[in-house]
């Protein structure tokens, strides 16, 4: 079902203090800084040979990111794997009585289909699957 990981992604409350800390950890360069205002969030990636590593902060107070940082301070937010079809995905896990978030995928920040489990189905971690052909 899943060929690897995609990306990990750690909600921060304040990009610019985690990213130096991640560049003296990885020891690479931030890839990418980007914001996306549809979610909300301004995200930094790192790239780790092949699998992201993505700085999420939320823009606003009211965010769903925001409220996971104030109850859980800078945390994994959730973990993302890599799929060649994620309508067949779907179906395969529907079919298995898992719960995903929608019942449509939707275009995520690097311009590919993806959608969440439910936590409630994925032992209480958020999980994303991302359709990459490319891989
Ligand atoms: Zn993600």
């Amino acid at each position: 079902m899943i060929k690897k990981f995609n990306h990990i992604a750690i909600a921060v409350s304040d990009i610019e203090k985690s990213i130096p800390i991640y560049e003296v950890i990885t020891g690479k360069k931030v890839k990418e800084i980007l914001t996306v205002k549809e979610q909300g969030v301004k995200v930094a990636i790192f790239d780790i040979k092949g699998v992201l590593l993505e700085l999420i902060q939320p823009l606003d107070l009211e965010n769903p990111i925001a409220k996971f940082i104030n109850s859980r301070g800078n945390a994994i937010h959730h973990i993302a794997y890599s799929v060649n079809d994620i309508e067949k995905t779907i179906k395969e896990y529907s079919e298995l009585g898992y719960r995903m978030i929608g019942d449509k995928p939707r275009i995520g920040a690097e311009g590919k289909p993806i959608i969440f489990m439910h936590p409630k189905s994925s032992d209480g971690i958020l999980m994303e699957f991302v359709e990459d052909k490319e891989e």
